[in-house]
Order: C-alpha cells, then structure tokens, then sequence
C-alpha cells in the first residue's frame, strides 16, 4: 500500500471572522473583529435593588463583560441608576444593558436616569408597539439612544416576532410559484425584521456603529440557517444565542451545538448561553458555559483547562475522580487571586488521567499533568511536567502533593 510521507490534516482552525462594525458598549467592544464577549442576563426583579446588584456582580466576578437587566415597569426604570451606583461602589463597572419590551420608548423618557445609566438598550421589533404606533415607538427609542451616545440591540425573537411582516410574506409566498415551506418564510421574516428595523434605526440617525443584531431561535438547525444568512445580507455586528435552550446538559449541548457551528464559520461577535437555572440554582453558569465554549474552541483564555479521562474499567476507585474534581474546584477557586498575581495563568493546561492507558500520553501534552494508577496497576502516578516525567507520587497524599507541584510551577513560568 502507498501511503503519503506526510499527511496533512484539514486546517485545524475557525474560518476568518465575518467583517462587522464595532460597537462600543460602555467600553467593552463588540465586533469589527475584537474577542467575542461574554454577556449573560439576570433573574431578579430589577425594582429589587439589592438582589440585582448581588447578582450582577457575581454575573460579573465569574467574567459576564456585559449583563443585561429587564426594565418592564417605572419601578424597575426608577432603580437602574441606583444598581450601577451600588456596583461602582463595590468596584463592579460591568456594562448594564436594558431590556425592553412594549413600554421601552415611555421608560425611556420617564426616566432619564435610566436611559443615562444602561450602556445599550435592548429592543424586539415585534414587541415595540403595534400598527400605526410601531414606527412612533421604535423611534422614540432610537432618537434617546442617539441623544445619550448609546448603542441598541435590535434583537428579533421567534417567539415574538413581528406578526404583519409575518404575514405579508406568508401571502406573498403563497402566491409564488415555487412557494418555500412556512418555516423558511418564518426565517426570513426574522432576518428581515432585524434588517428592517436596524435600517429605520440609521434613517433615524443612529450611526451603524451603535447597532448589533440579533434573530434568535429555539431550533439549533433554523438558528444556525437565520444567522449565515444576516451575516451574509449586512455587517452590523451579531449577538448570538439560542433562545429558550433549556436546562442542565440540553440546554448546554444545544446552545453549544449551535454556538459552535457559527462561530467556527466567523459568526458572532457576542454570545450569551440563555440556561434555565433549577430553581435556586446558580445563575453564573450560563457565564462559564459561555466562557469554556470559547476556550475550548481556542477563541479566548479564561481559566487554566484540566483535561481529565472519563475514566472506564480500568479505575475501579474514586481516586482519580476525586482529584480530577479537587483540582479543578482548586483552580476555580483560586483565579481570582491568581489573575492578580500570575498574569497568563489562564493558559495553563493540566492533565488528570486515571491510568497508563492514555495517561502518560495525554500528561506530556499538558503543560503539568498526572497519570494515576489504574486497577491491577503499580501504585504510583508519574508527573509529566512540560512533556517530561519529572517525578513520580506515591502513597496518600498524592492530591496535595500535585497541587503543590501546579502551585510551584505556576510560580516558576507566571510569577
Ligand atoms: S486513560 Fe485509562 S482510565 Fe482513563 S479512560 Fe482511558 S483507559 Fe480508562
């Protein structure tokens, strides 16, 4: 058999990003080719000054750069400045972005302080107003964005969508020849209101650097088909997410699945993960789904990665489990001050394999990682530092003793 000297793997990297116009959104950039940012969304009663602020800012301490608040009613308008005064206190200078819906341009002139205070304002065009007073409404918002230097989120959902629009296509379709099936009319339509609105939004007079779009879809296959299409009809910078994805690993796959498609082909300048929480359940991993799907696509560093073995047969014990879980609660937990002190750390990688199957191999490709014996096994775990076997652990307390190794060799190539 004849087999090529070297073969060469298809590029192992993303297509180049989509050109889109950059935004600044209260000093965070999003778009024209700056790193894809990370925005998450509250669920507390804005009116409940001391909830969203608590819960912004550990939106904002996991590493949330934008995160948005809903403002439905005077009470929750009334409250804005005093939640971006609260975290400014704390030292939190996070970007809050409004999000309106029906009464967004009547908020918005009542309460000055709030359109002041919020660094963009989120706006659906299938819920601004109806009929006659669409246009009206819609403007309004435009005009107090523009007045107060603000960017918009013109942010189109199925689940809200623009209803005569809607309905002027689907007539429209019907008497095509080749009429398209209903739901690829309902993408277009969602393509369109976006389309449509961001351009009556510059007709106001808001500058194409004060727009980002977004169409968001509950289908993974629609919401990848909605976005190539706006990417491919406009350069306004895109927000990406898949809208009610649901909870725990669903709505982690789907958003994931989704997500990954289109920025692997250069769509999508912001992303948020819209996760439904169990009850009383953490609001921040919608933050670190969003955060490790950029990282282990290789867009951006935020905390050091442990590649772990699922372990199989072959680790009959919890002690490989156990340390896998320790170390990276350890490494979570101490980021915080690590970032501080140890500039870069966030590139480290670490390796906790469950026995010599793939440990060793899997060890010498991070930068510290430990294969840990496997049952039937010698038992001792070889520690592979910078692809070589450094040292060999032994006994109970192998878990502290690497730990101490990480913390001595993130002082060696960070500190
Ligand atoms: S490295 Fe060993 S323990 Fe881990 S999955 Fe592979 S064979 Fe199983």
């Amino acid at each position: 058999m004849n087999v090529a000297p070297v073969s060469v793997a298809a590029e192992a990297r993303p297509a180049a990003r989509h050109r889109t116009v950059a935004v600044d959104v209260g000093g965070i950039v999003v778009g024209g080719g700056a790193p894809i940012v990370v925005q998450s969304m509250t669920n507390t009663d804005t009116a409940d000054v001391a909830s969203t602020v608590k819960q912004v800012a550990a939106l904002a301490r996991t590493g949330s750069e934008l995160v948005r608040i809903t403002v439905d009613r005077d009470e929750a308008a009334r409250a804005v400045p005093y939640i971006r005064d609260a975290l400014m206190v704390k030292g939190i200078e996070v970007p809050l972005v409004g999000d309106f819906h029906y009464i967004g341009h009547k908020l918005l002139t009542d309460h000055p302080a709030c359109a002041e205070a919020l660094a963009k304002y989120r706006i659906n065009p299938g819920n601004v107003g109806f009929k006659d007073k669409r246009d009206k409404q819609f403007s309004t918002i435009v005009e107090i964005a523009a007045k107060y230097g603000k960017p918009v989120r013109i942010g189109a959902n199925w689940g809200s969508l623009d209803q005569e629009l809607l309905t002027r296509l689907m007539d429209e379709n019907s008497k095509s020849d080749a009429p398209l099936e209903a739901r690829a009319v309902t993408r277009e339509a969602l393509v369109q209101s976006a389309l449509i609105s961001a351009a009556r939004a510059e007709e106001i007079g808001l500058g194409r650097d004060r727009i980002i779009l977004s169409a968001k879809v509950s289908a993974v296959q629609d919401l990848i088909a909605v976005y190539r299409d706006l990417a491919r009809r406009s350069d306004y910078a895109l927000h990406l997410g898949l809208t009610e994805a649901g909870m725990g690993s669903k709505g982690i796959v789907a958003s994931s699945a989704a997500l990954g498609i289109l920025l692997q082909e250069g769509i999508g300048d912001t992303i948020r993960y819209s996760l439904t929480p169990e009850p009383g359940g953490d609001r921040s991993l919608e933050v670190r789904a969003a955060q490790e799907l950029l990282q282990t696509m290789g867009f951006r560093t935020f905390v050091p990665l442990v590649a772990a073995c699922p372990g199989c047969g072959r680790t009959t014990s919890t002690v490989f489990q156990e340390l896998a879980r320790d170390i990276q609660h350890w490494i979570t937990s101490s980021m915080p001050e690590w970032k501080t002190r140890y500039p870069g750390v966030e590139n480290l990688n670490v390796a906790v394999m469950g026995c010599i199957v793939n440990g060793p191999g899997e060890s010498k490709h991070a930068d510290i990682g430990i294969s840990l014996p496997g049952t039937g096994e010698t038992p001792s775990a070889p520690v592979f530092i910078d692809g070589e076997k450094a040292m060999t652990l032994k006994g109970a307390g192998i878990a502290d003793e690497f730990k101490t190794l990480v913390n001595d060799y993130i002082e060696r190539r960070f500190g």
